[in-house]
């Protein structure tokens, strides 16, 4: 199959961003390996996904808060902005528990989609989400960027409730995940830990992980 890396360069597009880190490098590694228990696997992609949400919400607005160390008064920090969590379960929730740690006082809103195995669409089946929306920014954290249909399907109904800025996490996108979603969404910033060669006929991630859900939840 012929590799969609040249029709769409992600590496030039600002709103792709995989980060050049050797740790990343590293623990996905071990991550891919097929031998990797699923605690461990838990582990690393809770980690990476960590390094992830750190890029990711580095430029949040913030208000001025004037509090006192044990010296002085000082003009600190707050995050100004309310934070949605959305993982698309089930895989996504191997990832939301570790951006729930890094901002805690986020809310977190579910969304449950499948692919049907035969037509690769996504199916709907839980859908939780306030509306009107009550955050200003949403994480969607999805393991496998892999057609991209059900990230677009998750986001089609985010903006349907009125969030105005969403964001997608991810540890593994295939070029073809990437291009539809983007296609999509344009105003949507993607962050993976890699970029992978292509889709199979089954539509898994090339060299991918195999399935993120059965690894996550051992199944
Ligand atoms: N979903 C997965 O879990 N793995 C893939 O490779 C593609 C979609």
């Amino acid at each position: 199959m012929e590799s969609n890396f040249e029709k769409y360069d992600w590496k030039n597009d600002e709103m792709v961003v995989v980060p050049n880190h050797a740790l990343v490098a590293h623990k996905l590694t071990r991550l891919r390996d097929k031998t990797t228990s699923s605690p461990l696997f838990r582990q690393l992609a809770s980690e990476i996904t960590q390094v992830l949400v750190v890029g990711a919400t580095a430029g949040l607005e913030t208000n001025d808060e004037v509090r006192e160390t044990p010296i002085c008064e000082f003009t600190g920090k707050s995050l100004a902005t309310r934070i949605g969590i959305v993982p698309i379960l089930r895989a996504g929730l191997g990832m939301s528990d570790s951006v729930h740690q890094i901002l805690p006082m986020a809310s977190v809103l579910h969304v449950g989609l499948y692919r049907d195995e035969e037509t690769l669409e996504p199916v709907y089946y839980y859908d939780k989400l306030p509306r009107p929306a009550t955050v200003d920014l949403a994480l969607v954290v999805d393991p496998m960027l892999a057609t991209g249909g059900s990230a677009v399907a998750c986001i089609d109904r985010l903006k349907e409730t009125g969030i105005s800025e969403i964001r997608f996490l991810g540890l593994i996108a295939a070029p073809e995940g990437v291009k539809k979603l983007r296609e999509s969404h344009p105003d949507v910033k993607i962050w993976m830990a890699a970029v992978d060669e292509k889709l199979n006929e089954n539509g898994y991630i090339v060299p991918g992980l195999g399935d993120a859900g059965d690894r996550i939840m051992h199944t």
